[in-house]
């Protein structure tokens, strides 16, 4: 049973796009509501799939893919009577949509990717391309009545700060990376998929917290033992698996929540230093890892943000900056949909 109004009667109705390393996720989106079973999945044609191709190639492929697939959907029921085209982007971007890296769909370094222009010339609408973080951030930019900073806790990390109706980020793309921050110093650090060492997406994410509870086991086998980790990884530490990692943490399982711990210190420490530098007083926390620990992880990360202090703040306050966003993987999906309603608002009068 649906109560959705047929597409031709909403104005309002947009295409969307979320290319991921991945999977490029398509949806159609009705006055911010993603239409139920209107979402298509298929696998990216990135160098996930071709491991060999060069960068170049790549792009060209990630984008033919891209073009093709969107065309397809817009003479698909679930075009009809959409506007406008709005495509979220797992890369680094200049403020005209061209994308300056795209390091989980072409790998290293290429020539920058004018991909707003290109879809425009293959597509019959108008398109709004942004990066996947800044489209995500814009999903809360309706209910969020004081600036925040969306925080994205999957296999590595991103954020972005949302203030006043737009997203702080200098023109030519940098900001917004505080996943390539460097809060491990020392020469051995551990490496992150960027190239770096010691960043903090390296250390606080999905990945990090895997690593360091995998060292953990091994180092310390008999607490290993003792933990509801070692069951489901066959008493291997090479065995941990992140979703069991999860399903620990929400029991409370001392030695997971220990090593958790260890890596959430440099995450509240970030949150610390942007409250301090700038004053929002807003965390929302997505991305699959955060999302599979669940309330846990924004209690924990308040524990250590408490006993930091934040300048100014009761403790109350302090963790009550701290939260997990909407319980879905639809983030840049409805959020790309809202930065094209903010781009092309309503003519004054006009209603739904
Ligand atoms: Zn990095």
């Amino acid at each position: 049973m649906t109560t959705a109004p047929p597409p031709t009667q909403d104005p309002r109705a947009r295409v969307v796009a979320d290319l991921g390393g991945t999977t490029l996720r398509l949806g159609r989106v009705t006055g911010g509501v993603l239409d139920p079973g209107s979402v298509r999945r298929v696998p990216t044609e990135g160098i996930g799939r071709h491991p060999g191709l060069s960068p170049r190639l790549l792009q060209e492929k990630v984008v033919t893919q891209l073009a093709d697939e969107l065309d397809a959907y817009l003479r698909s029921p679930h075009g009809v009577g959409a506007d406008a085209v709005g495509v979220s982007f797992a890369g680094p971007m200049t403020k005209d949509g061209t994308v300056l890296a795209g390091p989980t769909l072409w790998g290293s370094a290429a020539a920058p990717l004018p991909v707003g222009a290109l879809l425009e010339r293959r597509l019959p609408l108008p398109v709004f391309v942004a990066n996947d973080i800044t489209a995500a951030a814009w999903r809360y930019a309706a209910t969020e009545p004081e600036p925040y900073c969306l925080v994205t806790i999957s296999s590595g990390i991103g954020h972005k700060v949302f203030r006043h109706g737009e997203i702080l980020v200098d023109d030519a793309g940098h900001g917004g990376e505080i996943g390539h921050w460097r809060v491990d110093a020392s020469e051995d650090a551990v490496p992150c998929e960027c190239g770096g060492r010691g960043h903090l997406g390296a250390i606080a994410s999905g990945r990090g917290v895997l690593l360091a509870t995998r060292r953990a086991a091994t180092a310390d086998p008999e607490g290993f033992a003792a933990s509801a980790l070692a069951g489901p990884a066959g008493r291997r530490p090479g065995g941990i698996t992140n979703e069991a990692i999860a399903a620990a943490l929400r029991a409370e399982d001392p030695f997971a929540t220990a090593v958790l711990n260890d890596c959430l210190l440099p995450l509240a420490q970030a949150v610390n230093c942007v409250f301090t530098a700038i004053g929002v007083r807003r965390y929302l926390f997505i991305g699959g890892f955060a999302r599979a620990v669940g309330p846990r992880f924004v209690r924990l990360l308040g524990d250590h943000l408490t006993r930091l202090g934040c300048f100014g703040l009761s403790e109350q306050e302090t963790r009550d900056m701290l939260a997990l966003g909407a319980d879905d993987d639809d983030h840049s999906l409805i959020g790309v949909a809202r930065m094209v309603d903010h781009a092309l608002p309503l003519p004054a009068g006009a209603g739904r």
